[in-house]
């Protein structure tokens, strides 16, 4: 009788637990910290990352793509794609044929599927039966119910970012049938005081202490689980951040007279449409008074900078060099106050662009340091994770990072 008993009682355990914490689900929780910078974590005051990157892998930095700026690249992060293939080309920009704007603040477009190509991983993974959630990420709150995740929240900057942190937790608290697999979450701590206080302030490195203690928050919550060990973990961030200063400043209208141009942008990187008939005689003007700026064709851009293909990229691209800022000014208005103490938007492969990414979890290796990962790679990563086919056409590729997995998952 007790062997009976003892019987039913290891089965139904088993049952239970198995259907509690199913070891062969894998699950990732893919954080976003915007805008910060690769160099943050040697500044001492980030114990909670830099003893989870011990235990899983460090990159010595995290390459976005061009631009460096927080929509292209979120959006590359989960579609694989460089933004002259996904769409996203800016946080802003200009579609002349509909005459309409994309700008990150306008919900309604940012919600309208049209702007977006590629796949996000969301997609992805609902076409193989994982469900998905995400508390804010650039391109999640898409309309067509295909192209967003199982569970999204409307983007709103004030929410404290424990709220964030418990609603993840709770997501996975639910019932295997509901629960995500996949979560993205967003905090935008690091690159609002980065732009305001620049990258080495006192500001600064309170805020990069805040975020590592959200990062332990987050960790610990995690720990308290029971299937913890299914959980892998990525902090990652779009891009870093470079300071920025009033005497480092390109006023462009001092170069190009020709106020029929439409400009679009300004800090890091300015997209020009001049009329047709006078397309080479700003472009020349612009060659000639080239300084701490370089203007490119469209077509002429190097191919490094993956920024030709898309329809909406000007005809002419004008990127500044490191730290320099490219403003459109009236002459008799001043423009310095307008200046930030930091920014980024800048090439893709300066090192004050390059952002983070530590990965923890059973599919990855453990005390693992690599070279710079680049941000395109992130899909096919995930898709192996979770062993269900990418969507082709993507830019990233999987052999640039498989290494970081453990050998079972290769
Ligand atoms: P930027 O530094 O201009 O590239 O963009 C950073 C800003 O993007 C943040 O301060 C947020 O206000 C904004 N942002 C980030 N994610 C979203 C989102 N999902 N929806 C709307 N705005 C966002
Ligand atoms: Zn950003
Ligand atoms: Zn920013």
């Amino acid at each position: 009788m007790n062997t009976i008993k003892h019987f039913l009682f290891i089965s139904l355990f088993l049952i239970t637990s198995s259907s509690l914490f199913p070891e062969d689900r894998p699950y990732v929780i893919l954080v976003s910290f915007d805008g910060f910078r690769w160099d943050y974590l040697n500044r001492d005051i980030t114990p909670n990352l830099n003893s989870f990157a011990q235990n899983g892998i460090r990159a010595l930095s995290f390459r976005p793509s061009f631009p460096s700026k927080t929509f292209p690249n979120h959006y590359s992060i989960v579609t694989g794609m460089y933004p002259e293939n996904h769409g996203i080309i800016s946080n802003s920009f200009y579609d002349p044929g509909n005459s309409v704007w994309y700008r990150m603040n306008d919900t309604v477009q940012t919600r309208d599927s049209k702007w977006y190509s590629g796949e996000p991983f969301w997609t992805t993974a609902r076409k193989n039966g994982i469900i998905t959630a995400s508390f804010f990420w650039p391109g999640s709150e898409q309309q067509d119910s295909l192209r967003h995740p199982d569970y999204y929240k409307h983007y709103d900057h004030y929410k404290p970012y424990r709220d964030r942190v418990d609603t993840v937790i709770s997501w996975l608290q639910l019932p295997v049938n509901k629960r995500p697999q996949f979560i993205s979450v967003y905090f935008h701590d690091t690159d609002s005081y980065g732009h305001e206080y620049g990258p080495n302030s006192p500001e600064i490195n309170e805020s990069i202490s805040r975020l590592d203690s959200i990062a332990g928050y987050l960790l610990d919550s995690i720990n308290d689980m029971g299937f913890k060990d299914s959980v892998n973990v990525i902090f990652l961030s779009d891009h870093g951040m470079t300071e920025t200063s009033p005497d480092k400043t390109i006023n462009i209208l001092d170069i190009i007279e020709n106020d029929k141009c439409k400009i679009y942008d300004s800090g890091p990187v300015m997209r020009i449409s001049p009329p047709e008939a006078s397309l080479n005689e700003v472009y020349n003007t612009l060659k000639k008074s080239e300084n701490h700026f370089t203007v490119y064709r469209k077509e002429e851009l190097p191919s490094y900078y993956h920024y030709s293909a898309h329809e909406l990229i000007s005809q002419l691209i004008v990127v500044a060099d490191i730290g320099w800022s490219l403003v459109k000014s009236s002459k008799r208005k001043g423009y310095e106050h307008r200046i930030s103490k930091g920014n980024h938007g800048y090439e893709k492969d300066h090192t004050d662009m390059h952002g983070i990414f530590l990965a923890g979890g059973p599919a990855f290796k453990t005390n693992y340091q690599t070279g710079t990962l680049w941000n395109i790679d992130v899909y096919p990563l995930l898709s192996k994770i979770f062993s269900i086919e990418q969507s082709d056409s993507i830019d990233g590729k999987l052999e640039r990072i498989e290494f970081i997995l453990k050998e079972r998952n290769n």
